[in-house]
């Protein structure tokens, strides 16, 4: 069975992009190898991305697919950004993190924000990289406990609930990483 790692830490990043790739491969996780995650020093979701599909795939013989993502909210500009991981690291998780964002929108009319995945796939010959982007806003509460991360304050666009009210079925098939994921598909087959 041919192989993939899927580098991320992240436990629900892990379970989406191993949902959207063939079921013919074999998904393989940085921790099961004991691989630490490199410190991101980019500057964008791209260079980080492109980074960490790079620093995975010194460890294997095999083709590697990382992300790098985060929720950019407008009023805030477009913060936390390629941060979001680190906001939540930084104040004890992602209750936090959120109860920090609602505090800073508390008055804010303009609500508006997207979550941003780039996918960075590397294998021996090359390195492709996408971007996808899913527009939304941000709920007044927190809400849901479904999905990871930010998901219970993020309002899909023509949607009236958050991601962490909604089914896993159903945000796997319309989120960032999914819109990514498509467009990755396109320049190569995986
Ligand atoms: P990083 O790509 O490892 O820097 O982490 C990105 C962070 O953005 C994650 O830890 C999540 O907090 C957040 N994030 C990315 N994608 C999603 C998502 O689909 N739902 C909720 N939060 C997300």
């Amino acid at each position: 069975m041919k192989k993939i790692l899927i580098g991320t830490h992240n436990k629900g990043k892990f379970k989406e992009i191993a949902y959207l790739l063939p079921k013919k491969l074999k998904k393989i996780s940085p921790i099961l190898l004991n691989i630490k995650s490199p410190k991101e020093t980019g500057k964008s979701f791209t260079s980080n991305a492109r980074l960490k599909a790079r620093y995975f795939s010194k460890f294997v013989d095999y083709p590697v697919i990382s992300d790098d993502s985060g929720l950019c909210v407008k009023a805030l500009r477009d913060k936390p950004g390629i941060y979001s991981a680190r906001l939540a690291k930084k104040n004890g998780g992602f209750l936090n993190a959120m109860k920090i964002i609602l505090k800073k929108m508390k008055k804010e009319k303009n609500r508006a924000a997207t979550f941003v995945c780039c996918l960075s796939f590397k294998d021996k010959k090359k390195i492709v990289s996408v971007e996808g982007r899913l527009k939304g806003t941000i709920s007044f509460k927190i809400l849901g406990k479904k999905g990871f991360g930010y998901d219970p304050i993020f309002i899909p666009l023509n949607k009236k609930i958050t991601f962490g009210q909604m089914s896993k079925s159903k945000k796997i098939k319309m989120d960032h990483r999914f819109i990514a994921f498509k467009k990755l598909r396109k320049k190569i087959k995986i």
